[in-house]
């Protein structure tokens, strides 16, 4: 990463096109950057807001070079961009995060290694990447969860078993690639924490924030004082950046966790770069989690991001424009943007899909209980389920 900071006027690239980046550009231009995009996608969400836009595959050659080029530092929003596209680049120009820090998070093998290294609990789990460790599973695991070690994601890549039997069957079926199987846990609720570290080892964080999945994608965060209790917040702090100084991090980084039935903590797993659950950031806080990955990227200061007002994220996912048939209708935005302390964030996708990401809709109030009162009526408007029942 760079030792003197990269000033307004440099042009910050960013591995990926989807809506990370293109937040990402958002705040990076905001404070006066250019940006360069790379993604195969010409209609990419982020590829259409930023001054350059490289159509180019992830390992492509030339598509590398050029983006080399055009930006001075370079950070990525898709966790699955091949780590040695990060490492190439890394030869010209600086890059955050590393390579290293990316491969780990891309692999559940080499993540859960380094949970245990960093001395954070996570899920009895047992690797699985020949018939020997299938045979060899140990029952207590099971009902468990059968995760490919990469390439997962919003809950692809994974499936529950209950038995020895369909274990083998999943495994099978997921083409008897590396995977872990993890015991399936009784969770009180979700939790994550946004970590920014810079390249001098300082680290700020926002306040851990509650998520809620359905189906296995993120569907709502809260985030305030009461969402999330003092004692598995702190030891959730402790727990984040405890495995963002292990691996040197740089850059925004977000640590998932379980909080089970007994109180106890366990790390989920981790992203390399900003995530899902810290998008009500950019309306509820002085600094976003995107302004951070910018300073993180430019080695500017970091300062603790303070959050002015209670919060709630809905995320909007494709089927809400599918209300009707298959031809996609326009949510009735009007009437929820009349409800006070909305604010609503599309990312220009052309084509809504069942489960696909399309925006997100961000509230903010001035107390809790009216935070909660708006977002009850939010999700009503959308025809979204409680948005504080599972
Ligand atoms: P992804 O990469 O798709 O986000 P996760 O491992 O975070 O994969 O799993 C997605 C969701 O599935 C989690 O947020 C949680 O709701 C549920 N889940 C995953 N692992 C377990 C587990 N071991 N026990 C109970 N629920 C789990
Ligand atoms: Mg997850």
């Amino acid at each position: 990463m760079v030792k003197t900071p990269l000033l307004p006027g440099a042009t910050l690239g960013v591995m990926g096109g989807g809506q990370l980046g293109r937040m990402f550009v958002h705040a990076a231009q905001q404070a006066g950057y250019f940006t360069a995009v790379l993604d195969p996608d010409a209609d990419s969400p982020a590829g259409r807001v930023s001054h350059h836009h490289v159509h180019a595959d992830y390992l492509d050659s030339d598509g590398l070079a050029r983006l080399s080029r055009l930006a001075d530092a370079i950070t990525t929003e898709f966790e699955n961009v091949p780590a040695r596209a990060l490492a190439s680049l890394a030869g010209d120009v600086p890059v955050a995060p590393g390579a290293e820090a990316v491969s780990i998070a891309q692999d559940r093998i080499r993540e859960k290694a380094h949970f245990v290294r960093c001395g954070v609990a996570c899920a009895p789990y047992a690797v699985i990447e020949t018939a020997e460790q299938l045979a060899a599973v140990d029952e207590n695991l099971l009902p468990g969860i059968l995760k490919t070690a990469s390439l997962g994601y919003d809950g692809k890549g994974q499936q529950g078993v209950a038995t020895r039997g369909e274990l083998g069957a999943a495994w099978a079926a997921a083409g008897q690639v590396p995977c872990v199987l993890e015991k399936r846990l009784d969770l009180d609720f979700e939790c994550s924490v946004i970590v920014a570290r810079g390249q001098d080892g300082s680290a700020v964080h926002y306040r851990p924030q509650r998520n809620l999945h359905r189906g296995g994608i993120l569907a709502v965060t809260e985030a305030h004082e009461e969402a999330v209790p003092a004692e598995q917040a702190a030891r959730a702090v402790e727990a984040a950046l405890a495995i963002a100084h292990g691996i040197h991090y740089v850059g925004v980084l977000c640590v998932e966790f379980f909080v089970l039935k007994d109180g106890s903590l366990v790390v989920n797993e981790m992203a390399p770069r900003p995530h899902n659950s810290g998008h009500y950031t950019i309306d509820a806080c002085d600094l976003s989690q995107f302004d951070l990955q910018v300073r993180t990227l430019a080695g500017l200061p970091l300062v603790t991001p303070r959050q002015h007002s209670p919060a709630v994220m809905l995320n909007l996912l494709g089927e809400l424009w599918l209300t009707q048939g298959a031809k996609p209708v326009e949510p009735d935005w009007p009437s929820v943007l009349a409800l006070p302390g909305t604010q609503l964030h599309l990312y220009g996708k052309l084509d809504a899909r069942a489960g696909r990401k399309m925006g997100h809709l961000n509230i903010t109030s001035p107390t809790v209980a009216e935070l909660r009162q708006t977002a009850q009526k939010a999700a009503a408007l959308l025809g979204l389920p409680s948005p504080f029942a599972a």
